[in-house]
């Protein structure tokens, strides 16, 4: 039954790729062969994540402005508030409007370790979402949680959180990664119980550094099955059959995804093309109707 229900879905899937800006001239070039690698795929959007730093912030413009100049890619860019004016953010929303985006991740950042509040005119994403819909932007994705957000008092207040951006004018979300598949599904159960009707899509997190994610997932409230550090059991010298399992691992996560009716994927590509790619080449991505040759960037 998978397969057949997998062959349905196969018709509609679409995936979008998460960047970060690079900081350096080799994981520039990293990045930028990874988009033209992953564009034959024809994702929905590509996004660039937007860092803690003014510096790392001009970055993530840079990336965008080159990527609507250079390809035929939908670019989309995140954007944080924690110490954000409103001024400030309606100086950004105007750049990207100029550069025709009108779609962002709209996102209330991680706070400092001291702090228990933001230092400027936005306390949550949702006072940004609604900040940006009076700034008329079209589409504004939201960050969302299926493993509760680590500050959050109880998941169902996460949830209600969740419903204010939805309220405030988000118009999809987008989950944190996450290796339990039933906790993705129990969570979708209970938005749709919760009266949140928009798209949800699932973030999936192709592993192959695995000391590295189980970092990034204590520190998000993502758990990590213990079945899975077993798989990269005595492979911390052994980088090569570590991406094989992680893409092994991601596609079987999206295939059983598929399997429940999921045919959005959205995926933290860490900048590095290689598992996403054989995920979706596996998926038979390419050769889909409207899904042409990838496009050339210019100095690439
Ligand atoms: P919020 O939705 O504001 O939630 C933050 C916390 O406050 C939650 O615990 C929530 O339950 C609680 N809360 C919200 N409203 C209220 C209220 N009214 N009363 C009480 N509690 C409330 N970080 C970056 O720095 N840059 C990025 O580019 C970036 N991209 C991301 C993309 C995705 C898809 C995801 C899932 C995360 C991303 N992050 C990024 C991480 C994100 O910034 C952190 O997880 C951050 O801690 C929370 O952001 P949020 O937008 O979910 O915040």
């Amino acid at each position: 039954t998978l397969n057949r229900q997998w062959e349905k879905v196969e018709d509609r899937l679409n995936v979008s790729f998460e960047f970060f800006p690079p900081n350096s001239p080799e994981m520039a070039d990293t990045l930028w062969q990874s988009v033209v690698k992953l564009a034959k795929f024809k994702p929905q959007f590509v996004s660039v994540t937007y860092g803690a730093n003014r510096s790392t912030r001009d970055r993530t413009h840079a990336v965008i402005e080159r990527l609507v100049q250079e390809t035929d890619l939908t670019p989309v860019p995140h954007l944080t508030c924690i110490d954000a004016s409103r001024e400030e953010i309606a100086d950004i929303v105007s750049r990207y409007r100029q550069l025709g985006v009108n779609h962002i991740v709209a996102l209330r950042g991680d706070l400092p370790a001291s702090a228990t509040q933001t230092g400027g005119d936005f306390q949550y994403a949702s006072d940004l979402v609604a900040f940006l819909r009076q700034q008329g932007v079209e589409k504004i994705s939201v960050a969302a949680y299926p493993e509760v957000h680590p500050e959050a008092r109880s998941a169902r207040h996460d949830l209600d959180n969740l419903k204010r951006k939805v309220d405030a004018g988000a118009t999809d979300i987008i989950t944190q990664f996450f290796f339990d598949n039933c906790a993705f599904l129990r969570f979708r159960d209970r938005c749709r119980s919760a009266g949140i009707e928009l798209p949800i899509t699932p973030g999936i997190l192709p592993v192959s550094n695995y000391r590295q994610v189980e970092r990034f997932a204590s520190g998000c409230g993502t758990r990590v099955p213990s079945w899975m550090g077993h798989l990269y059991e005595g492979l911390d010298d052994d980088p090569e059959t570590r991406r094989l399992i992680g893409a092994s691992l991601a596609l079987e996560q999206v295939k059983l995804l598929i399997n429940e009716g999921v045919a959005d994927f959205h995926f933290y590509t860490l900048n590095r093309a290689e598992l996403s790619y054989a995920i979706c080449h596996a998926l038979r991505l390419v050769g889909l109707p409207g899904r042409h040759a990838a496009p050339q960037l210019a100095s690439v």
